[in-house]
Parts: C-alpha cells; sequence; structure tokens
C-alpha cells in the first residue's frame, strides 16, 4: 500500500532521513520506534508531504505521491494523522470537529456526515461528548476525538504521532485501547509511540529508527526478545 525508496530528507545541511526503504501492506500495522531526534517524525511526516522528501520515492496506492504532478491533497483525504497535540478546533464542538473535514472537503452531506459522526464517537466511546467543547474534555478524550475526527475522512491508512505521549499516565490506556480495536478492524497503520508494551502487543512489524536510518525490523518477538543490532540492544535496554 505504501513503498518508500531511498527516501532523503535534509534541512539546509543537516541531514535527517539517510535513506529509508519499507514496504507497508494494506492492513499491516508498522510501530516505529527508536531515539529522540532519529528522524521518526519527519518520516512519518514525508509519508503524506507534511515534509518534502529532499528525494528518493513515495508510492502510496500504486501511485507515486513524490511526483511533482501527483495532486497531495486528494492522498492526504486517504492519510488520517493525529498528533501529540489533539489540535482539535477549540471554537467548535466535538460533532462539528468531526464532521467539518468530511463536509468541506469530501462535501458530504451534513446529515451523512453526522451520522458518521455519531458512529464514530460510540466506538471511541465518547458518544455523550457531542456537543462539547474541546476545552471541557480531559486530554484522553481530546485525543479520542482527534482520532474519530481523523477516521471521519474514511483514510485507507492512519498515522499517528507519539498519540499518548502528551497525557497524564491514567489516560494513555483508553487512548490504546481505541488504536487497537481499530488495528483489530483491519486499518492500516503507523504509529510512532514510546509505549513498548503497546507495540509489542499491536505491532505486527517494529521498525527502530535511529540516526535517519531503519537500522533493524522484525516482527515484536525478534526485535524485542533478540535484537540483533547493537543500537537496538541500547535503546531498549533504555526504555523496557
Ligand atoms: P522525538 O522522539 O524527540 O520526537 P524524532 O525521532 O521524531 O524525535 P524528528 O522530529 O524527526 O525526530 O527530528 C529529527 C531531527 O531533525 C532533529 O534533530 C530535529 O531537530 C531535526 N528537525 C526536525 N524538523 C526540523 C525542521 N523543520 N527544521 C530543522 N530541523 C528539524
Ligand atoms: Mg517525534
Amino acid at each position: 500500500m505504501i513503498t518508500v525508496k531511498d527516501l532523503h530528507k535534509s534541512f539546509g545541511k543537516l541531514n535527517i532521513l539517510k535513506g529509508v526503504n519499507i514496504e507497508i501492506a494494506k492492513g499491516e500495522v508498522v510501530v516505529v520506534i527508536g531515539p529522540s531526534g532519529s528522524g521518526k517524525s519527519t518520516f512519518l511526516r514525508c509519508l503524506n508531504l507534511l515534509e518534502t522528501p529532499t528525494s528518493g520515492e513515495i508510492k502510496f496506492e500504486g501511485e507515486s505521491i513524490t511526483d511533482k504532478k501527483h495532486d497531495i491533497n486528494l492522498t492526504r483525504e486517504k492519510m488520517g494523522m493525529v498528533f501529540q497535540q489533539f489540535n482539535l478546533f477549540p471554537h467548535k464542538t466535538v460533532l462539528e470537529n468531526i464532521t467539518l473535514a468530511p463536509v468541506k472537503v469530501k462535501k458530504m452531506p451534513q446529515a451523512a456526515a453526522e451520522k458518521i459522526a455519531l458512529e464514530l464517537l460510540q466506538t471511541v466511546g465518547l458518544a455523550d461528548k457531542k456537543d462539547a467543547y474541546p476545552t471541557q474534555l480531559s486530554g484522553g478524550q481530546k485525543q479520542r476525538i482527534a482520532i474519530a475526527r481523523a477516521l471521519a475522512m474514511q483514510p485507507h491508512v492512519m498515522l499517528f504521532d507519539e498519540p499518548t505521549s502528551a497525557l497524564d499516565p491514567e489516560m494513555v490506556g483508553e487512548v490504546l485501547e481505541v488504536m487497537k480495536k481499530l488495528a483489530e478492524g483491519g486499518m492500516t497503520m503507523v504509529i510512532v509511540t514510546h509505549e513498548m508494551g503497546f507495540a509489542r502487543e499491536v505491532g505486527d512489524r517494529i521498525i527502530f529508527m535511529d540516526g535517519g536510518q531503519i537500522m533493524e525490523e522484525g516482527t515484536p518477538s525478534q526485535v524485542f526478545s533478540n535484537p540483533q543490532n547493537i543500537r537496538t540492544k541500547d535503546f531498549l535496554s533504555k526504555v523496557l
């Protein structure tokens, strides 16, 4: 579904991504781990061209999205993204937050968008919050709404960049639970996280990044129980 070939990204003279290659299959849950500054967010942001790659190619559903002729807006509609900071629209209700993009971008009729939004609110366990404003929600609730909002566009893949890192510890579980359900439902997901328990349980594949490259990848049991690369071992010894 996603093919990344020799992806490089520099900021000025700083080479951040140094040749990333990966294929992500439909329905696969790929978890990206690695030390701070290793390029995880940059990699994720390149996948939907929030960052413009310096060189290399990214294909999404068979189309080269790095091709200059490609209309990235169409592709972005199919790629949901959830950030550490929830970025909800503060002056809109939960329901309005979720229906906005489907109505404005996809030209979905309001009633249809609301129907989908209410179903998604059920899925994330927040149906009773549809008329609340973001300030009236806890961090965990805001993040679940952010996930529902991304899902409202009916994306083909969901990208998560440390979705639980800004949360108080007691709220991490409820967000991971929603993500786990999504994974079990067959959603293709690329997740940057420091939640190693979740990575091990939910990931189909673990990618360890360091210094702008994929240093090691494998199943959770391969990477967590039997890491081959010295840097993977070193990283895991600090976080496990
Ligand atoms: P963390 O775990 O802390 O989120 P990360 O693995 O996500 O780290 P990135 O955010 O991808 O790392 O950053 C990798 C490097 O690129 C860092 O050294 C960062 O300072 C640099 N960087 C990221 N974005 C920019 C930018 N817009 N301009 C300049 N440098 C940047
Ligand atoms: Mg990051």
